[in-house]
């Protein structure tokens, strides 16, 4: 079964091509564009590229196409990228407005370009399905939660992952099976005694969820994915009167001050070094303050997430590090883990320091929680999901 997984920007096509069989997955080609101003035309591109590689000679051997799209108005989980996704995604087009126009444009390209090929949207907020209802509301009036003003949370496809692989690295399969299935069949019951993860996706866009038996109790990220931790250029968590009162200070029209949140805030805005990892703790390293401060409010604030849903998960039996930053930063890690004997966490520093970029544990063998890196790849998460939809629903 041939896969393709479509990530569309506001401005970029990338694609990544996988093949499945019974030896499991296979990455058989990757590519894309930049600069794009025609998404037809780069899908296009991208089917005579595999084609001239041999991997995709007609749509008959392209067995279906997954789709990473972000949130959608009154619709989450894995399904058919159809009209109603569609709709979902134009419903919502003023909170993603950078990815909803383009994935709505690319999922109705693709249909047109290849009729009859299984189309999947596995939307970045179906991991929150189930979360608490207290867990996703913001104190507002109704009528803007009625408008969708609620938190949604993100990067789905890379906790969900996490809950799969975690799971099956502690030995629990019956929560790795539960997870894997969530999509098709829900959670079901609950099974054996509780399993409590806490999953932090640190990267170009960072994120922090609490994980009980599979599912997500609470998450860093809200409305938007410019909540929760610093981002890279996002700005994170913000008092809501900021807003107002650099409009009436500053006199800042709004959508300059949007622009600056998105653009100029975050690891950037703090820095002013850069929005990169290694660029600040190159400038760190040398002596800049700034670039110190914002290593500091990133462990911070991710300290901040993992306390939170340690206590609300009532302790927790594992806490994985996954995406850019969490993969290759062994002293940024032992930095967000400082000083937590009193919970019985212990790392490991000499297996910490050498893991970089691949999958193992961290912990010391006496540690009560066990803490992991595991490599994001979440085209794949994306290939897998849609692969399972596609076998759900024949
Ligand atoms: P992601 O969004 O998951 O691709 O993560 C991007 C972030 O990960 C950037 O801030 C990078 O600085 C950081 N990152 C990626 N590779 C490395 C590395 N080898 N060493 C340190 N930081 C890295």
């Amino acid at each position: 079964m041939n896969i393709l997984v479509a990530n569309l920007g506001s401005t970029s096509f990338k694609f990544r091509l996988f093949r499945f069989d019974e030896a499991g997955a296979a990455l058989l080609a990757r590519g894309g564009y930049e600069r794009v101003t025609d998404h037809g035309r780069a899908i296009d591109d991208c089917l005579a590229e595999l084609k001239a590689a041999g991997h995709v000679q007609s749509a008959s051997d392209l067995h279906g196409v997954g789709f990473k799209t972000v949130l959608g108005r009154n619709l989450t989980g894995c399904v058919p990228a159809d009209e109603r996704v569609i709709a979902a995604l134009e419903g919502f087009k003023d909170i993603a407005p950078a990815h909803n126009p383009p994935y709505a444009a690319g999922i109705r390209r693709f249909q047109e370009k290849l009729p009859g090929v299984p189309l999947v949207a596995l939307f970045e907020t179906a991991f929150y399905q189930w979360m608490p209802e207290a867990a996703t509301r913001y104190a507002v009036p109704e009528t803007w939660y009625q408008a969708g003003v609620r938190r949604h949370g993100f990067h789905g496809a890379s906790h969900k992952f996490i809950a799969e692989r975690s799971a099956e690295l502690l030995g629990r399969d019956d929560i790795a099976r539960r997870v894997s299935g969530l999509y098709q069949d829900g959670p079901g019951p609950e099974s054996g005694p509780p399993l409590r993860v806490i999953s932090c996706h640190l990267g170009g866009s960072s994120s922090i969820t609490g994980i009980r038996n599979g599912l997500a109790v609470g998450t860093s990220m809200g409305l938007s994915p410019q909540s929760g931790l610093p981002q890279n250029n996002r700005v994170g968590d913000l008092d809501s009167a900021a807003v107002p009162y650099m409009l009436k200070t500053l006199g800042l029209p709004l959508a300059e001050i949007e622009r600056q949140l998105v653009q100029e805030s975050g690891l950037l805005g703090l820095s002013g070094v850069g929005n990169d990892l290694r660029d600040l703790r190159a400038a760190a390293a040398q002596g800049n303050a700034r670039a110190r401060l914002a290593l500091e409010v990133f462990t911070h604030s991710a300290r901040h997430w993992i306390g939170a849903f340690h206590f609300e998960l009532g302790g927790c039996e594992a806490i994985v590090f996954t995406a850019g930053i969490g993969e290759n930063n062994p002293d940024l890690r032992a930095a967000i883990l400082r000083d937590l004997g009193q919970l019985g966490l212990v790392l490991d520093p000499a297996k910490n320091e050498a893991l970089r970029g691949a999958e193992g544990e961290i912990s010391a063998p006496a540690s009560r929680v066990r803490v992991f890196v595991i490599p994001a790849n979440e085209e794949l998460v994306v290939a897998r999901e849609t692969l399972r939809c596609i076998a759900a629903r024949n």
